[in-house]
């Protein structure tokens, strides 16, 4: 274990006797891989961390909260997204051996919990999975972000009211073109004629036009 990473902590002021406890306040900066594809701590972002750090029989007991600004983006429109998160710690960590006496004792429970490596104890697996479990599943932007037009890929939220495009039935479409089409300006945006939708082919241009 590398003694130099900000997120390994030194127990050996607590000295394996039950009750001893401190606390530990350090920012640092985040790990690799902290969160998914679309949303996570940047690698290198300041993670707070607030500790408390209590020996108990058979291992160090951490508890406490992390505190890091998430970044991302939304997953309906892809707008950078960012939000603070808070997640609670806590986990104990084993003595040295304390895994083996685990599995000798049939502990499956314990067997499964991180250990000291010496003295040394490394916070980062368990800041690690608090932060990852804790994120949004999909983050977005607003809670009712329409997400962006299948159509020309526009932001819905930013389009004009009604954004649409006329879609010809390709059966009709043939038809349509022998048509003149009596009242429709090429080009005019639907902003103001609202009550013209849904008329297909009336519009054949829809609203394209670019913003
Ligand atoms: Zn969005
Ligand atoms: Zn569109």
């Amino acid at each position: 274990m590398a003694a130099r990473s900000p997120l390994v902590v030194n127990t050996h002021d607590l000295e394996r006797r039950p009750g001893t406890m401190r606390t530990l306040e350090r920012t640092v900066p985040a790990p690799a891989e902290m969160g998914t594809t679309v949303i996570g701590v940047p690698e290198g972002q300041d993670i707070a961390l607030d500790l408390r750090l209590e020996a108990v029989m058979d291992g160090i007991l951490v508890t406490g909260t992390a505190t890091a600004e998430l970044a991302g983006e939304c997953v309906r429109c892809l707008t950078p997204v960012s939000e603070p998160l808070r997640v609670d710690l806590s986990e104990l960590y084993l003595y040295p051996g304390g895994r083996r006496v685990a599995e000798r004792e049939g502990d499956e429970e314990a067997e499964e919990l991180p250990e000291l490596d010496g003295e040394l104890l490394d916070l980062e697996p368990t800041v690690r999975d608090a932060v990852v479990l804790a994120l949004p599943f999909q983050p977005v932007c607003t809670p009712d972000c329409p997400g962006l037009c299948a159509e020309c890929g526009v932001r819905l939220a930013e389009a004009e009211a009604g954004h649409h495009h006329e879609q010809v039935d390709p059966r009709w479409s043939a038809l349509a073109g022998l048509l003149p089409d009596p009242d429709a300006p090429a080009g005019q945006a639907d902003r103001d004629d609202d009550a013209a939708v849904g008329t297909a082919a009336d519009d054949p241009a829809g609203d394209v036009e670019p913003r």
